[in-house]
């Protein structure tokens, strides 16, 4: 929190949309569909001897085993035509997917009990891979990938592109994906940048992420700072609910089914971009306005098991806030606690203390049975998280580790790489302006 720029190396993605060309579409496909014939022909290799023996095979020992046979089945001579990381990726992937299923089962792991990994079907999984080596550039409004060439991008590149050149950043591995009859590729790009420490010492805001607002704060001079959705999300949002309808509407396998499908996906991307973007500007300014952040810590894999698509985009903007909040922070030399998930900070009244057995998500006003209190729930959320900044602020380091005060139920984050969109649908601003502002 000293007025001196230091320099730090943070993880961060960049994502643009594709325009590529007919045949770099067809490699596209063809490099999704090695990624899912490799997961798949791995995954039946794994799955044998985890039968027999209790165990599978590494991510690199099926590297090995998938070399020997491509050279020697004649039926896999297509091999040549993709690059070698759309096998060796999906090996990875699977190794990580038995470990956390290994993991989950032990209990080691926490959130939703993980089943044995699947096959990937086509047209049911998403069509995705991933670069780790190779030619991986970008230049103005092209990226440049392996085995595919230099694809026009949606959007500009150049931002990424400049510190490219001037040598701040290096690019770790790109992903390419499609959502909705688009592709994208994310760059994980490790990015050398100057943390200021500009943030007044001292300040410190509670901040609970909502359902009806996004985000509600209340600051230690006692400003309350709600900021609700934006128009935009909230046209969207009908916009979804009505196409999500319609979808339901339509019969099982048939052609309108298949384009209310298309329909919602193109919607719900649209939402999810909206709401980000929203959501870079919110944690932006309060990153760079108070030295610390409170929030609440949340269980996003036992989240995401909600059915509606409404509530999955909203659960799915909690962790987005957090993570940005976390990284935001430490460029603007701050800091950013995390209460424990056990900490009740909605049913607990702010003014004295007592704690509510129960409080349904439709109460939106909080009523004290104790002392009275009465006020809307999530600004009384926010103060008992801005109290413990107050209660363990000492405690707490400024680089960076899990500290764990005795029973003050909280912890500072860990760094997690930071995320600036480039903007999914070309529709909304792009977002990477946002995060990059930061
Ligand atoms: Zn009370």
């Amino acid at each position: 929190m000293s007025e001196a720029t230091d320099r730090a190396k943070v993880h961060q993605a960049y994502r643009f949309a594709l325009e590529p060309t007919p045949a770099q579409e067809r490699a596209l496909r063809s490099h999704a569909g090695a990624s899912r014939f490799a997961w798949n022909w791995g995954l039946a290799r794994c799955r044998e001897r985890y039968e027999a023996e209790g165990k599978w095979y590494s991510g690199i020992d099926l590297h090995k085993l998938w070399n020997a046979e491509k050279k020697a089945d004649p039926a896999l001579a297509w091999w040549s035509e993709n690059s070698k990381c759309a096998y060796q990726e999906a090996f990875r992937d699977l190794d990580r997917a038995l470990r956390d299923f290994v993991k989950s089962r032990s209990g080691q792991r926490k959130g939703k009990r993980l089943g044995f990994p699947r096959f990937k079907k086509r047209g049911k999984s998403r069509d995705s891979f991933r670069f780790s080596v190779g030619p991986m550039r970008c230049a103005g409004s092209t990226v440049t990938l392996p085995k595919v060439g230099t694809v026009t991008t949606h959007e500009s590149t150049r931002k990424l592109a400049r510190r490219l050149e001037a040598g701040t950043a290096r690019i770790l591995s790109s992903t390419v994906s499609r959502v909705a009859q688009r592709w994208f590729v994310s760059f994980t790009v490790e990015v050398d940048r100057a943390v200021s420490g500009h943030v007044r010492a001292g300040t410190a805001i509670g901040v609970d992420l909502g359902v009806r607002t996004l985000l509600t704060g209340v600051d230690d001079a006692g400003n309350v700072v709600a900021i609700g959705g934006p128009k935009p999300l909230r046209v969207a949002l009908r916009k979804l609910r009505r196409a999500s309808r319609a979808h339901s509407r339509k019969a099982e396998g048939s052609a309108n089914r298949r384009n209310a499908s298309a329909q919602l996906a193109r919607i719900h991307a649209r939402v999810a971009n909206v709401r980000a973007d929203a959501l870079h500007k919110a944690t932006t300014d309060l990153a760079k306005r108070y030295a610390t952040v409170v929030a609440e810590d949340l269980n996003v894999t036992g989240m995401v098991r909600n059915r509606s698509l409404a509530r999955a985009i909203v659960d799915q903007g909690f962790g987005e806030a957090r993570r940005m909040l976390g990284y935001k922070t430490t460029w603007n030399g701050g800091q950013l606690i995390v209460a424990d998930r056990w900490f009740p900070s909605s049913k607990t009244c702010s003014a004295c203390g007592a704690a509510k057995a129960k409080l349904s998500l439709s109460e939106r006003v909080f009523c004290c049975e104790s002392c009275g209190h009465r006020e809307d729930r999530d600004v009384n959320a926010a103060r008992n998280l801005l109290k413990l900044a107050a209660s363990g602020a000492e405690s707490l380091n400024a680089c960076g580790g899990h500290v764990r005060p005795g029973g003050a139920g909280q912890r500072l984050l860990k760094q997690e790489p930071g995320t600036a969109h480039a903007g999914e649908t070309g529709t909304a601003a792009p977002q990477g302006a946002a995060a990059e502002a930061a």
